[in-house]
């Protein structure tokens, strides 16, 4: 019988850590234009492709935060058209609302799907300098400055 409760506690102890690993039946999306990895229960990668003069075709990666049928991104795809698909994939498959979006730096990298995003009317958020270098490079602005700190809360 102590064997048996001994299985019991290890089988409990390893669902246990099973449930801290990225969800179950989480299935990676893939297209030309971008990919979105779990990394962590509640943290995805988004993956996209700015095409550059200088160094060709160029991986960017940003953050998607959900929880409890919220998200929150940080930097937008590089293109437009991959904005669509992330925000798409979030909202059909991952069956999040996206409140928010954190670009963390001006460079298309990170702001060239603002207007996707505001578009859905999904608030935008970013340090006071990054808005200040975004409005003089005729990049989309972030709506909201913050100084130093943010805090947002996800579900
Ligand atoms: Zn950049």
């Amino acid at each position: 019988m102590p064997l048996v409760r001994a299985l019991a506690c290890l089988l409990l102890l390893l669902n246990g850590c099973r449930s801290s690993g990225p969800k179950q039946g989480f299935v990676p999306y893939q297209s030309v234009t971008l990919s979105i990895q779990q990394v962590s229960p509640h943290v995805y990668r988004h993956t996209s492709f700015l095409q550059t003069n200088s160094f060709g075709r160029v991986a960017c990666n940003g953050m998607i935060v959900a929880d409890a049928g919220e998200a929150v991104v940080f930097d937008t795809p590089a293109t437009d058209s991959a904005t669509v698909e992330l925000l798409n994939y979030t909202e059909r498959v991952l069956k999040v609302r996206v409140k928010a979006v954190v670009p963390t730096h001006f460079h298309a990298d990170c702001v060239a799907g603002l207007a996707e995003f505001h578009r859905r009317r999904i608030r935008s958020y970013a340090l006071i300098s990054t808005i200040a270098l975004a409005a003089g490079s005729q990049a989309v602005v972030p709506q909201r400055g913050f100084a130093e700190r943010l805090a947002l809360r996800v579900g």
